[in-house]
């Protein structure tokens, strides 16, 4: 496909993977590359050193573009974006924090920045702080999330509507179906998280890869309001969070109750119960792990596939 992503990131597929702390290393970005799409390494839960290795073997296993998600609150940023402007990284997608600091860094260095929003003011502000595209996240999506709580059908056209860089949709995309309606809304390409989490080459644990594939409707729920909102599943700490919060728990108490390390607990050791497990709603619909070049195939296909349905529609 041809059109303002494709020809900004140098891709043949409007299709990203999302950078997901504990899930997105150098194979799974690098997979999705060659496959025709963007893959995104997550720094988020990577120490400096770590990010290093991961940019160096994914350069090694792709010779197509990728990029780094990078959460503006990392501790320790600099020395991540020293590595990203060392391995001359082309593609960077910022999210958590403001991007006014960051962005004319990176875009002195020639590389392409995407900052993750939550609602169309947070869009035109990424805008002016010379981004250029934004993901459009909504409600849907797994992991952190806006307070808001926009889901992503009245997200993407408000967002699309705002800003003249374009949109990339994300939150609740795991199909090619889900794709096109994004389309219809405005976008110019997808971030697709959940469905990469259960791939063959994510680093999510094995047991996490499980829970996200037996996961049904209405088995997440966005969690840790008071604290940073967070869709989680279901499990025991999601629960002992949740009784903490109606039993009138203040945001110290909370914080204290998560402690440091539980996302890496559940997504990367396997706890099931005591770790944070963070997946999209999406995950009611993945029922299988396959290779993520075999994901890229079927989103793309099927986008295909419903955009010739539609087209067969008689008005
Ligand atoms: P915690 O504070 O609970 O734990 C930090 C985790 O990050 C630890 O497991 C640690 O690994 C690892 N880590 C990697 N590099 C560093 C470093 N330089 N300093 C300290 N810890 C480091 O955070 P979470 O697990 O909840 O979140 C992890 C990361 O996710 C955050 O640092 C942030 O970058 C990112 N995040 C992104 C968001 C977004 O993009 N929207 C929102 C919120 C968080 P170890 O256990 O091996 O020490």
């Amino acid at each position: 496909m041809d059109n303002r992503i494709t020809q900004l990131f140098g891709i043949e597929l409007p299709i990203v993977q999302a950078g997901m702390i504990w899930c997105s290393n150098w194979q799974l970005a690098s997979a999705v590359s060659n496959a025709g799409g963007l893959g995104l390494i997550g720094s988020g839960s990577m120490y400096p050193q770590v990010l290093e290795e991961h940019v160096a073997k994914a350069k090694e296993a792709t010779k197509r573009p990728f990029g780094v998600n990078l959460p503006l609150l990392y501790p320790d940023i600099d020395k991540h974006v020293e590595t990203i402007i060392k391995y001359e990284v082309p593609i960077v997608f910022t999210s958590a924090g403001s991007p006014k600091t960051w962005t004319p860094i990176l875009k002195s260095h020639g590389i392409k920045v995407v900052h993750v929003v939550s609602s169309s003011l947070f869009a035109h502000k990424s805008q002016e702080a010379g981004v250029d595209a934004v993901v459009a996240e909504g409600f849907e999506a797994g992991g952190h999330n806006g307070r808001e709580e926009t889901t992503s059908l009245v997200l993407w056209p408000q967002v699309a509507k705002r800003i003249q860089i374009p949109m990339i949709a994300a939150g609740g995309i795991a199909d090619g179906a889900a794709m096109l309606a994004a389309f219809a809304l405005g976008a110019q390409a997808v971030q697709v998280g959940s469905r990469f989490v259960a791939s063959e080459e994510s680093s999510a644990h094995p047991n996490f890869k499980q829970a996200v594939i037996q996961t049904d409707e209405g088995g997440t729920e966005l969690s840790l309001k008071q604290l940073t909102p967070v869709r989680l599943i279901k499990n025991t700490f999601w629960r002992n969070a949740k009784e903490a919060e109606l039993a009138g728990a203040d945001k110290e108490a909370l914080a204290q109750m998560l402690g440091k390390g539980r996302a890496k607990k559940g997504m990367f050791e396997g706890d099931m119960e005591e770790g944070e497990l963070e997946i999209g709603q999406v995950a009611a619909g993945i029922k299988e792990i396959l290779p993520a070049a075999e994901i890229v195939k079927q989103l793309w296909e099927s986008f295909i596939e419903a955009r010739n349905t539609l087209c067969s529609i008689k008005i």
